[in-house]
C-alpha cells in the first residue's frame, strides 16, 4: 500500500520523536560544555542558545490548539520550514564550532552533524529526495571546510568518509523499514476507526430507534394490563374453569413481555444516555424490610427464609427506586437459587466513606469464570435452553448499570455449590434532618412493578371517589382503563384531547390523565390546570422522559410509567 504524502501521519506528533530532540538538545549542551574548553566560552554557548532558541520556538508553535486545528498539508509545510531553518543552522555549526587542527574537537562535530543527520532522515520516512537534502545541508558545510583547509588528520578524513558511507546505507534501510511500520500502524488505525463510526453509528440508531417505539411499544402492552383484571373477574363470575386458566395465562405472558419490554428500553436508555440518576439521601432499612415484605410470598413458596440484619439509620447518596429495582433483582436471584428449607442474609457493612449493602444465599454458586459475565447482557449460566421461567439474564446488566450511575459498584464473591454474596457498594450520606425515613421509602415505593392479579383472584378496592375524568387519546388504553375502572365500581367519562378536558373539567373528583395529548398538547399542563379548581390527578406517562419526572416531581404530580400494572394504578388512586 502507498500513501500520499500528504497523509502520512506527523512524525512530530509522536512520543518518541519528542523524547529524541530532548535527548538532543542534551548532547547540544554537552557539546557546547566541550567546546568551551577550545574555544572562547561564549561562542559555543551562544551557538547552543540559538539552536535551543529556535528549537523551543517550533515547540510553542506546534503545540498551539490553533496550530493544531490546522489542515495536515499546512501542519507540514510548517513541520518542513522548521527543519531546513534548523538543518541550515546545525551545518553552519562549522563556522562557530570548528577548532583547527584539534582532531578531537574534529570528531566530535562530526559526530555530532552526523548523528543529527540520522535523526533527520528517520523523521522523514522514505522521503529520499529530502533526506538527501537534508544530509548535505547537515553534513557538507563541514565537510567542505575540511577539505578546503586540510584537516587536521587523514585519518579523522577516512572515518568520516567510512561513516557517512555507512550512515547513508543504515538511512535507506532504516527509512524504508520505519515507512512500513508507520503505514502499517496508520492502516490499522484507520481500520479501528472506521470499525469504532460504524459500532458507534449502529449505537446511536439502535437508540434511536427503541426511544421511537418506546411509546407506541408501551401502550398496548399497558392495555392488555388492564384489560386482564376485568377479563379474570368476569371469567370468575361464570366459574368457567379453563376461562380462568386461559387468562391466568395470558397473565403470565403479560408479565413475560411487561419484564422483558421494560429491561430492554431502560438498557436502551442507559445506553443513550438518558437515563440520569436522582441522587439523595436514602434510608437503607425501611428499602430492604419493604423487599423482604413483598418477596415474602416468593420466598414462602419456595421454602426459603429470607432475614435482614440491616440496621436503621443508615443512608446512602442513591436513586431510591434505582437500589429498590437492583436489591429486588438481587433478592430474586438469591431466592431462585437457593436450595428448600436455605436462608438469604441481607446484611450492611462499611460505613464511614462506603456502605456495602450484601444479599447472600446458600445456593449453587457461580463458577470463577463466570462471575464476570453475569453482569452481560442476556447471559444465564445453564439455561442454554433459554427458558424465560428462569429470567431474562438482564436483571444484573441492569444493576450494574444503576450501581455505577449512583457512583458505586456491584460485586459477586462465589464459588460453585457454596452460595453466593452479591456486595452493591455505595457512598454514605448523612441523614437529612427534615425528612422522615418512612415517608422517603414509601414515596418511592408506588412505582415498584407490582403483580397484575393480586394472590386471592379478586380487587376489593376501597376508593373514596365515584367519578374519574379519563384524558386518553389512545382508544384502546382508553377502553381498557374504562374497563378496569367500571369493573371496580366506578364511573368513568373519558375524553380525547386537552380541550375537551377542560370543557368536563368539572366531572368528578379525579382526573387520570394521558402526559402526551394530540395536537401537541401537554398533558401536564392540562392536569396542573385541573388541579388548580381543585380536583386530585394522576398523570400516566408511556415515555420515560426524565424532564417530565422532574417536572412532575416540582409539581408534587403522582406520575406512573406505563405500562401500568392494575394493583398500581389502584395504589396511586388510593393514595390520591
Ligand atoms: P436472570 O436472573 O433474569 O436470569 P440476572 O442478570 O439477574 O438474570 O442473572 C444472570 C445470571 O447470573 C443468572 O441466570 C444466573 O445464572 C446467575 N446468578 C445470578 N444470581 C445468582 C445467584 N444468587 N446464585 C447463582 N447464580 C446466580
Amino acid at each position: 500500500m502507498t500513501l500520499a504524502r500528504d497523509e502520512r501521519p506527523d512524525p512530530e506528533d509522536s512520543a518518541h520523536t519528542v523524547s529524541s530532540l530532548w535527548a538532543l538538545r542534551a548532547c547540544e549542551l554537552l557539546c557546547a560544555f566541550m567546546f568551551a574548553t577550545a574555544l572562547p566560552w561564549q561562542q559555543p554557548f551562544a551557538w547552543f542558545a540559538v539552536i535551543a532558541g529556535l528549537g523551543a520556538l517550533r515547540w510553542w508553535h506546534v503545540n498551539r490548539p490553533s496550530f493544531k486545528a490546522l489542515p495536515k498539508p499546512r501542519r507540514k509545510r510548517v513541520y518542513r520550514i522548521y527543519m531546513w531553518v534548523l538543518m541550515s543552522y546545525v551545518g553552519s555549526s562549522c563556522y562557530f564550532l570548528y577548532v583547527p587542527g584539534n582532531v578531537p574537537m574534529q570528531a566530535v562535530l562530526m559526530s555530532y552533524l552526523l548523528g543529527n543527520a540520522t535523526l533527520i532522515a528517520v523523521r522523514l520516512t522514505g522521503d529520499v529526495v529530502r533526506t538527501t537534502i537534508a544530509l548535505c545541508l547537515a553534513v557538507l558545510p563541514t565537510s567542505l571546510r575540511f577539505i578546503v583547509e586540510g584537516a587536521a588528520s587523514n585519518t579523522l578524513l577516512m572515518l568520516m568518509g567510512i561513516g557517512g558511507l555507512l550512515m547513508t546505507i543504515t538511512m535507506v534501510f532504516l527509512s524504508r523499514a520505519q515507512e512500513s511500520s508507520v503505514l502499517h500502524q496508520y492502516e490499522q488505525r484507520r481500520r479501528a476507526e472506521a470499525v469504532a463510526n460504524a459500532v458507534a453509528a449502529m449505537g446511536l440508531s439502535k437508540s434511536r430507534f427503541f426511544a421511537a417505539v418506546s411509546h407506541d411499544l408501551r401502550q398496548p402492552v399497558h392495555a392488555i394490563g388492564l384489560y386482564l383484571v376485568p377479563l379474570l373477574a368476569m371469567a370468575q363470575k361464570t366459574q368457567d374453569r379453563a376461562a380462568i386458566r386461559a387468562v391466568e395465562g395470558i397473565n403470565q405472558s403479560w408479565r413475560a413481555l411487561d419484564d422483558l419490554l421494560s429491561q430492554v428500553l431502560d438498557l436502551t436508555r442507559m445506553d443513550s444516555g438518558v437515563v440520569k440518576a436522582d441522587l439523595q439521601p436514602t434510608e437503607i432499612a425501611p428499602i430492604v424490610s419493604s423487599l423482604i415484605l413483598q418477596h415474602s410470598a416468593v420466598a414462602e413458596a419456595a421454602g426459603v427464609r429470607v432475614v435482614s440484619l440491616v440496621r436503621p439509620g443508615a443512608w446512602a447518596m442513591a436513586d431510591g427506586l434505582m437500589l429498590i429495582r437492583m436489591l429486588s433483582n438481587l433478592l430474586d436471584n438469591a431466592i431462585k437459587f437457593s436450595p428448600q428449607g436455605g436462608t438469604v442474609l441481607v446484611a450492611l457493612r462499611g460505613g464511614r466513606k462506603r456502605w456495602r449493602l450484601q444479599v447472600r444465599d446458600c445456593g449453587v454458586g457461580i463458577a470463577k469464570g463466570a462471575q464476570e459475565r453475569i453482569f452481560e447482557e442476556f447471559v444465564q449460566i445453564d439455561n442454554e435452553a433459554r427458558d424465560r421461567q428462569r429470567g431474562l439474564g438482564l436483571g444484573l446488566a441492569i444493576a450494574k448499570r444503576f450501581a455505577l450511575l449512583m457512583n458505586g459498584n456491584i460485586e459477586v464473591r462465589s464459588a460453585p455449590g457454596q452460595g453466593c454474596c452479591m456486595t452493591i457498594t455505595l457512598p454514605v450520606a448523612r441523614r437529612p434532618d427534615e425528612v422522615p425515613s418512612a415517608e422517603l421509602a414509601a414515596d418511592r415505593m408506588d412505582t415498584v412493578p407490582g403483580e397484575l392479579l393480586p394472590q386471592s383472584g379478586r380487587f376489593v378496592p376501597v376508593l373514596s371517589m365515584r367519578d374519574v375524568l379519563l384524558v386518553e387519546d389512545d382508544s384502546l388504553v382508553a377502553g381498557a382503563t374504562q374497563e378496569l375502572l367500571t369493573s371496580w365500581g366506578l364511573r368513568v367519562r373519558h375524553v380525547e384531547t386537552a380541550d375537551e378536558a377542560m370543557r368536563e373539567a368539572a366531572y368528578g373528583q379525579l382526573a387520570i390523565c394521558d402526559a402526551r395529548l394530540p395536537h401537541s398538547a401537554s398533558g401536564l399542563d392540562v392536569a396542573l390546570a385541573l388541579r388548580a379548581i381543585g380536583k386530585k390527578v394522576l398523570l400516566i406517562s408511556g415515555e420515560t422522559n426524565a424532564a417530565l419526572r422532574e417536572a412532575a416531581q416540582q409539581h408534587q404530580l403522582l406520575l406512573l410509567t406505563k405500562p401500568v400494572s392494575a394493583p398500581q394504578l389502584l395504589s396511586a388512586l388510593q393514595t390520591l
